[in-house]
């Protein structure tokens, strides 16, 4: 019986150990940040009434909430879902752009910004690296927007059985 419940433990340890390495694996791969939790308190924060804009990287948009901490504006945004294992890629990028335009109309960059999902909030560091990340990503998006046409980023039947754009999309 004992030798049973031992072979489950290390079972049960193997298994952990292995979905650790599998989510640091992904996480490296992404080259996103994986974020730390963060206590929050929605009581003490002001909802952002106005989209921000950026006339430099002819950028727009409305974080959930602003906090100022120390002297510095930070972003917050709010999803109704459960915290996934790894902050989603689309998430991380969605909060790095509020970074950028608290960045133009501040005139300070935020050190980090929130992600606050349901079950816990997440901080997501804005560094130099997600910084030229997220420019990346919109300089893609603009070269995208300006071609004839354009694969999509994805394999996934699913997303498109549900997307309005099905009976136009030559994929
Ligand atoms: S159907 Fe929609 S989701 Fe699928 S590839 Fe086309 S545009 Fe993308």
């Amino acid at each position: 019986m004992s030798t049973v419940l031992a072979a489950l433990f290390l079972l049960l340890v193997a298994s952990g150990l292995a979905a650790l390495c599998w989510s640091r694996r992904k996480r490296e791969w992404t080259g996103l940040p994986r974020g730390r939790v963060v206590y929050t308190d929605t009581g003490a924060w002001d909802r952002c009434e106005k989209p921000l804009f950026s006339k430099r990287h002819l950028l727009t948009g409305r974080p959930d909430y602003l906090v100022e901490e120390r002297g510095r504006v930070i972003p917050v945004e709010v999803k109704s879902a459960l915290s996934p294992p790894i902050p989603y890629r689309s998430h991380v990028l969605q909060l790095a752009a509020y970074c950028l335009l608290i960045e133009e109309e501040y005139g300070q960059a935020p050190p980090y910004g929130i992600i606050k999902y349901r079950d816990q909030s997440l901080a997501i560091d804005y560094s130099p690296r997600l910084r030229a990340q997220i420019l990346d990503t919109m300089a893609k998006m603009r070269r995208d927007l300006a071609a004839d046409d354009v694969a999509p980023s994805h394999s996934n039947p699913n997303r498109c059985q549900r997307c309005g754009y099905e009976a136009d999309c030559s994929y």
